[in-house]
């Protein structure tokens, strides 16, 4: 569990999460090249050709594990409880814990991440936990929840929750913080959604694809949750613990797991904050000491929640149609290298 593995040396969890075929795949001829087994195998086939998906030719098959994998027909609730429940729980004794859910555009991280209002994802159902598990606590009371919602787009850090100019980073005591952003105080769930979906709407839009959230925003969510407890003399000390709920830009094209393929995309016109993301990860499975954080916004912001004494988590989202193959195969072989840090 993500308790015992705390503390120092803690590695990243990483989960895989297969969506249904959508309408369109199956219009388009679309065959599934994912099977998970126990809730923990995948298995990736490709087929030799066109021609040859009648006959199911298995060319290149291959196996993958992670700490769990979910299925197509798994609900919201348990991606969140076998994910995320443990890290509330965390953040709830002070400690820092992320959750990035990332793939291609069109995999699924929106809908794992924010859901919708029938089918609420993990943000909302993260949040719902967080007031379950405080209420069930109010003796040792104080707790105050404060959310953030903001957007990286090109390099740009935007408050989603109050849209306007954007916003400047700045160092301060606590760490890097984007100067200016809301901070709402939330006190029940049921605004929770709403807010989020609106904020949802503020991300950058594509001018080519309007109506259509850009592929290329990253959305960041933070919990902060504060209380005091008194120590061994009576003393009265504030703990703070941060949840960071992390829907990245789609990873098409730019997810390196080497060095050199991470150079050839640098000259290339992709986002940058993925990019280094990427960077920060292959330094910290590597061991380095220097961890790259500078080289953008995106991991300017989550400096303190990634590696050390961090919980994080990965979910990979993939598209189960063999039209998606390549993309599916570097999201899993991305996910493979995380499972190292
Ligand atoms: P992304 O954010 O990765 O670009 P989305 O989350 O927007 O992808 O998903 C693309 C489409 O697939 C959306 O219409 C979404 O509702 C649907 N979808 C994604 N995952 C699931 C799922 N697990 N169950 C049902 N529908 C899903
Ligand atoms: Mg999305």
């Amino acid at each position: 569990t993500i308790s015992e593995n705390s503390g120092i040396g803690s590695r990243i969890l990483v989960f895989v999460r297969l969506r249904p075929m959508a309408k369109k795949e199956k219009e388009a001829g679309s065959r599934c090249c994912i099977r998970i087994v126990n809730r923990r195998d995948v298995y990736l086939t490709e087929f030799a050709s066109e021609t040859d998906y009648l006959r199911l030719k298995r060319l290149r098959g291959r196996h993958f594990t992670f700490d769990a994998s979910f299925p197509d027909s798994t609900n919201q609730q348990e991606v969140y409880s076998t994910t995320t429940a443990e890290l509330v729980e965390a953040v709830l004794q002070g400690r820092n814990g992320s959750v990035f859910c990332y793939g291609a555009t069109g995999a699924g991280k929106t809908y794992t991440m924010l859901g919708t209002v029938e089918n609420p994802g993990v943000m909302v159902l993260a949040i719902k936990d967080l007031f379950a598990k405080i209420r069930q606590r109010s003796c040792d009371g104080n707790h105050v929840v404060q959310l953030s919602y903001l957007e990286v787009y090109n390099e740009t850090v935007r408050d989603l929750l109050s849209p306007g100019r954007p916003l400047v980073l700045r160092e301060d005591k606590q760490g890097i913080v984007a100067a200016g952003l809301t901070q709402y105080r939330a006190y029940s769930t049921d605004e929770v959604m709403a807010l989020l979906q609106r904020g949802n709407q503020n991300r950058t839009t594509e001018p080519t694809r309007v109506n259509e959230t850009s592929s290329r925003s990253h959305a960041i969510l933070q919990v902060m949750v504060e209380y005091r407890v008194k120590d061994a003399a009576m003393n009265v000390l504030n703990r703070v613990g941060k949840l960071s709920l992390i829907d990245l830009a789609g990873s098409e094209r730019a997810l390196a797991t080497d060095q050199r393929t991470l150079r050839s995309l640098e000259g290339a016109n992709i986002n940058r904050s993925l990019l280094a993301l990427s960077s920060c990860i292959n330094a910290l499975v590597e061991g380095k000491k220097h961890i790259p954080y500078r080289n953008s916004k995106l991991t300017q912001l989550l400096k303190d929640s990634l590696g050390g004494a961090c919980n994080t988590v990965m979910i990979a989202n993939i598209s189960p149609s063999n039209l998606s193959f390549g993309e599916t195969q570097n999201t899993l072989h991305w996910a493979d290298r995380a499972k190292e840090i």
